[in-house]
């Protein structure tokens, strides 16, 4: 098994406030890193490193953990730029332009679906991400949903079953028969391919009960929760997940002063999706006020053809810093250790010796510089066990 020394390294983000200054990115400067078996063999100042095979001078730049995007829908098919050409016109999002994807998923033959996930897994990790969580949700029959289900499942293991994305247009008028189905045969068929059970709890989707309902089928079926929750309005979303002690509720756009407590009081962890404010001009989260309060926040994509199609987590973490009023450091914690927490991993989003190498190379001599350079491709180099030998693209 060969090794690499990465050296010559400006800035270590390890998000381990044991190492370097103590903050809770675990800062240090002049600093290197072996990597071996996609897993690090060591990390500490550049001065002290150990021999390795081969070895590699990143000139300054900073090195960060790679991001971890706790939330996405890419099992998809169709196009929908005309719908955010009209919203940006002045039309209103709401949850019912999911199903044009609904139709043009259904018609797309597998190859087709795994083709489209394989283009967009692709360019996440260009930007840096290295763990992405998948979910279904654009199926919504037993067999079209098991089948974007084992989809996800080739790319990775954080898939998640949502069959509750919205009342499909046959059971339009027996939401119940459709709350029937998604805990009972379609979970059946989906669950040997998912480690989550979501749903949409919004106006316009599915209410409390009907959550309830189907987060309890899905635990039963071995599955952990998770909720898409006060993303359009106030609701009690955010409450049940709290209540259920679920390990993170997503969007919560929408909270009062009691889902705030909930949040803190539970560790639940509330996870952000800001490209999702941008691309639909809506007004953000109060990210200041969740981290002042002391919930754990993560930063995620969302990417989907409707609401949010940016795979870009920096992006998301300018958008956090900018519009969310997050402290750079702030947005790149969430991004990476508060993504691993949503997904209740604690060998995901730092880096520590014997972890995993997830490491991601900026052509920037501060993580700062995410934020602080809007747009601009920063991620030079992804590094890491999911790829294999990474994307050199010019150390
Ligand atoms: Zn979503």
């Amino acid at each position: 098994m060969s090794s690499l020394l990465l050296t010559g390294i400006g800035q270590l983000v390890t998000n381990d406030p044991g190492v370097g200054d103590g903050s809770p990115l675990g800062l240090l400067p002049d600093a290197a890193l072996v990597i071996e078996g996609g897993r690090l063999a060591w990390l500490g100042p550049a001065a002290e490193a150990p021999e390795a095979d081969q070895a590699r001078d990143v000139g300054g730049r900073a090195v960060v953990p790679g991001f971890v995007d706790s939330h996405s829908h890419l099992v998809f098919a169709g196009d929908r730029s005309a719908e955010f050409a009209a919203r940006m016109a002045g039309q209103a999002y709401e949850a019912g332009g999911i199903a044009t994807t609904v139709a043009a998923t259904r018609a797309a033959p597998d190859e087709a679906l795994a083709a489209g996930v394989a283009r967009h897994v692709e360019e996440m990790r260009r930007q840096g991400t290295t763990t992405v969580e998948i979910k279904s949700g654009y199926g919504l029959t037993r067999l079209d949903e098991a089948r974007s289900l084992a989809v996800a499942r080739q790319f990775t293991e954080e898939t998640t079953f949502l069959g509750a994305h919205v009342v499909p247009p046959e059971y339009a008028d027996d939401p119940a028969g459709y709350v029937a189905l998604v805990t009972g045969p379609m979970l059946e068929a989906c669950a040997p391919f998912a480690r989550w059970i979501d749903v949409f709890c919004e106006r316009g989707a599915f209410d409390a009960d009907q959550a309830r309902t189907i987060l309890a089928a899905g635990r039963a079926a071995g599955l952990g929760g998770r909720l898409h929750a006060n993303q359009l309005g106030p609701g009690p979303g955010v409450q049940l997940a709290c209540e259920l002690g679920l390990v993170a509720v997503d969007h919560c756009t929408h909270l009062s002063g009691e889902d705030v407590s909930a949040l803190r009081e539970s560790g639940t962890v509330a996870t952000l999706l800001p490209g999702v404010e941008f691309s639909t001009r809506s007004s953000y989260p109060d990210a200041r006020g969740l981290v002042d309060a002391g919930v754990t926040v993560a930063l995620a994509t969302d990417c989907n053809p409707g609401s949010c199609y940016t795979s870009s987590m920096p992006l998301c973490i300018a958008l956090a810093v900018r519009e969310m009023h997050l402290t750079p450091a702030e947005a790149l914690w969430s991004a990476t250790a508060g993504g691993a927490r949503a997904l209740g991993r604690d060998d995901l989003g730092r880096l520590a010796p014997g972890g995993r190498a997830d490491v991601i190379v900026l052509d920037a001599p501060s993580y700062v510089h995410l934020a602080y350079r809007p747009g601009v491709p920063l991620v030079i180099e992804v590094l890491g066990p999911a790829g294999g030998g990474g994307f050199p693209t010019g150390v």
